[in-house]
């Protein structure tokens, strides 16, 4: 996958390159990540790419002229079909759902906003699609462009195995199980007994008593959203009714 960034601060993103995940993507050539400075396209002499808001207010709007360049310049180096995204709190909130699905596009380019956010015309005429990491304000669209191309990578064929995404929160609508490691014994709190017996059906049969579980305790609005098994009905009635 192609992923394309324009920001004012490139040197933000080194950092994320070099670990985990994205290195591996990288070093896969599963996905390219192309970054640009925005004030190279400015028109300005000394590289201006912020003004004043018309009708007053407080901080700085990112100017249309180096946004409309660089997008039109970007395009010609990205693949066909490329969407071009803004990453905006007015934006539609992205979900695991919606990132499955676009994990599966050619390619993207991320506009990171700052300020007051940018020219209202960039939105109107050259942004395919606003998203939003949440209901709350971040300084710029950076670190919401970096959540994206993690979560997106992830979900590249060739860069985690099949079944760690498929047992991961979200993926089928539900929670994950909990998860336990050495030692058995922490403070006299044990592991559950069924993780360390090796019978596969019970551990199985555990893992998704323990989903349901996390699900109803922590998030019960994601029943609202999901269709759930005869058998994974008969699982939570049984919990509820224990509770
Ligand atoms: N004035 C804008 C508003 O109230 O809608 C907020 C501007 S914010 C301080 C600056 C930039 O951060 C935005 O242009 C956007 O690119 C990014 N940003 C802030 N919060 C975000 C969020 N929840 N999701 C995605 N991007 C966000």
């Amino acid at each position: 996958m192609w992923i394309g960034i324009i920001t004012i601060f490139p040197e933000m993103f080194t950092c994320m390159i070099k670990y985990g995940i994205i290195k591996k993507a990288l070093k896969k050539n599963i996905i390219s990540i192309n970054i640009w400075n925005l004030r190279q396209f400015s028109n300005k002499k000394n590289r201006k790419i912020d003004d004043h808001p018309y009708g007053g207010g407080p901080g700085m709007v990112l100017t249309a002229q180096p946004l409309k360049t660089a997008i039109q310049t970007v395009k010609t180096f990205s693949p066909k079909n490329t969407i071009v995204i803004y990453l905006s709190p007015q934006g539609q909130n992205i979900n695991q759902k919606h990132m499955h699905k676009i994990s599966q596009q050619v390619g993207i380019i991320l506009v990171c906003g700052r300020y007051e956010g940018i020219d209202e015309r960039i939105i109107q005429h050259y942004i395919d699609e606003e998203w939003s990491i949440g209901d709350y304000i971040v300084s710029g669209g950076e670190l919401p462009a970096m959540t994206i191309i993690d979560v997106i990578s992830r979900l590249q064929p060739g860069v985690l195995k099949k079944y760690s995404i498929q047992e991961e929160s979200f993926y089928n609508g539900l929670l994950d199980y909990p998860h336990y490691t050495r030692p058995e014994n922490i403070d006299n709190k044990f592991v559950p007994k069924v993780l360390l017996s090796g019978h596969q059906r019970n551990i199985q049969k555990w893992k998704i008593t323990h989903s349901l579980k996390n699900t109803l305790l922590k998030r019960p609005d994601l029943f609202k959203k999901i269709c759930l098994s005869n058998e994974q009905k008969k699982i939570l009635q049984q919990f509820k009714k224990n509770y």
